[in-house]
């Protein structure tokens, strides 16, 4: 079976749909291939927060003082620096341009009243969809791509890079529900959008053996890095692949993100079983997570009371989540420090040391243990919600190198001809460490960018 396109589009996340809806508005023929019964990959499961500095939501809420240069700073910073520059800034510039597309062009619903500071961010500066997940901008995305004239074929796994003799990449081999192969030919232009490889325990540990089965995975099963395999075969550079991030606050039963707890942004504390605070919570995930991996147990506990919920608002955007969670004890609702800390074989009296001190930061404003960024909020009335949590592979940093047109290049940095990636699977963004918001606005940005070079061609 062959099937012809101008653009062939590898992966249906949010930066494989980015790049296909480019494309096809550019007036390609435009296929998505996507390996998996269903479309949206992590972006789909994520909490689909991203940051956009000058945003209008900082406008509503009084925000001022963020720019594209303190955005770009705090990335090159959380990455140790080991991004691109020249990358990481037209990041920075567009942010706001691919939020302003996702609102405005394919019709995501951010909320209106609400942003995310994550971990390493100067400024609250991260839109939430509605939902608090990335349910929202897969499905807008979707129905926006359909709109566009892109063919979207599930069940269909791309196994690799077809190439003519001058070695410019013409199309894929693929294979149909396991047993039926079909080539899709691209006239100009593969994109390979197909994540990263946080799954992919194997190629894990051939590129950092620090990340072995001990370490579940925040990541759907399909990310397995299959892109960056198949551009690798046909000559692309790799880098950074040893830097693979861990998400710090998951379930230890499945290794599942907590979105729950994303009550960490606005005031919930970290504590260990001896009910002591070891981490400024706002800190990077690789900082938290090794943090949390030095307690007893390697695990955390999330505390946090009602009038955060109020704020975050993570209970009732996360039923399913909260539901789970009670049932398998992983967390517990208490009207008392002492119930809360019971409930886990906290020592009561240590617990209540710690959130008195918090208590009191929060008035003065000034964290004298670890300097929360953000500012402590006073925990001294319950009801409390204390959850149990482990960090688990959620994000691979490194992978290929592409150019500001996305251009896949190789040793020499050479382009490949008709070869572009866009998305987690490129390796030059995010450095050692992807900080919290940065996956969507990496995504859009990049796979609009290689939609619309696709779309000049
Ligand atoms: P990004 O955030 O970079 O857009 P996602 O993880 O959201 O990445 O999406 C990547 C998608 O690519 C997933 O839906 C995944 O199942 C799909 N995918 C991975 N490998 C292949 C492959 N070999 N063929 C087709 N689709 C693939």
């Amino acid at each position: 079976d062959k099937q012809d396109y101008d653009v062939v589009v590898v992966g249906s996340g949010g930066a494989g749909f980015s790049a296909a809806i480019e494309a096809a508005e550019a007036g390609k023929k435009v296929v998505i291939i996507e390996k998996m019964p269903t479309v949206g990959g992590n972006t789909l499961i994520s909490g689909g927060e991203m940051n956009a500095p000058g945003n209008w939501v900082q406008k509503k809420l009084g925000i001022t003082g963020d720019s594209v240069e303190s955005y770009y700073e705090d990335t090159m910073k959380g990455g140790d620096n080991l991004g691109d520059p020249k990358l990481v800034h037209l990041m920075a510039e567009n942010a706001l341009a691919s939020a302003e597309w996702l609102r405005d062009e394919v019709k995501v619903e951010f909320l209106e009243d609400q942003l995310f500071q994550f971990g390493g961010h100067s400024y609250k500066r991260a839109l939430i969809p509605v939902g608090h997940t990335g349910q929202e901008v897969i499905t807008k995305l979707k129905k926006k791509a359909e709109a566009a004239g892109v063919k979207i074929l599930v069940d269909t796994k791309a196994d690799e890079l077809l190439q003519d003799n001058s070695g410019k990449v013409t199309g894929v081999a693929a294979t149909y529900k396991e047993n039926q192969e079909v080539k899709f030919t691209a006239k100009d232009a593969v994109i390979l959008t197909t994540g990263g490889f946080g799954s992919n325990v194997k190629m894990r540990k051939e590129y950092n053996p620090e990340y072995d089965e001990r370490y579940m995975s925040t990541d759907t099963e399909g990310t397995t890095g299959d892109g960056i395999v198949m551009a690798e075969n046909v000559g692309a550079a790799l880098t950074n692949m040893e830097s693979i991030q861990t998400y710090p606050i998951a379930n230890p039963k499945t290794g599942v993100i907590s979105l729950l707890a994303d009550t960490r942004f606005d005031g919930a504390i970290l504590v260990n079983q001896e009910g002591q605070r070891f981490v400024e919570e706002l800190e990077r995930r690789d900082v938290i997570s090794e943090a949390i991996l030095a307690q007893t147990g390697g695990y955390t506990y999330q505390l946090w009371n009602d009038d955060i919920d109020g704020i975050s608002k993570t209970k009732a955007a996360h039923e399913d989540e909260y539901d789970e969670l009670i049932k398998d004890k992983l967390l517990v609702k208490a009207d008392t420090l002492e119930e809360a800390a019971e409930f886990f074989d906290i020592d009561p009296e240590a617990l209540k040391a710690t959130v008195e001190k918090v208590n009191e930061y929060a008035k003065t404003g000034d964290d004298k243990d670890f300097h929360h960024r953000g500012g402590l909020v006073s925990l001294e009335k319950g009801p409390y919600y204390i959850e149990k949590a482990i960090p688990s592979v959620h994000h691979t940093m490194g992978g290929l190198v592409i150019n500001q047109e996305t251009e896949v290049l190789d040793e020499a940095g050479k382009a490949i001809p008709g070869l572009y990636a866009a998305g987690e699977l490129t390796g030059v963004i995010q450095g050692s460490n992807r900080l919290g918001g940065n996956a969507i606005t990496d995504i859009i940005t990049f796979g609009r960018i290689a939609g619309k070079t696709a779309g000049k061609l």
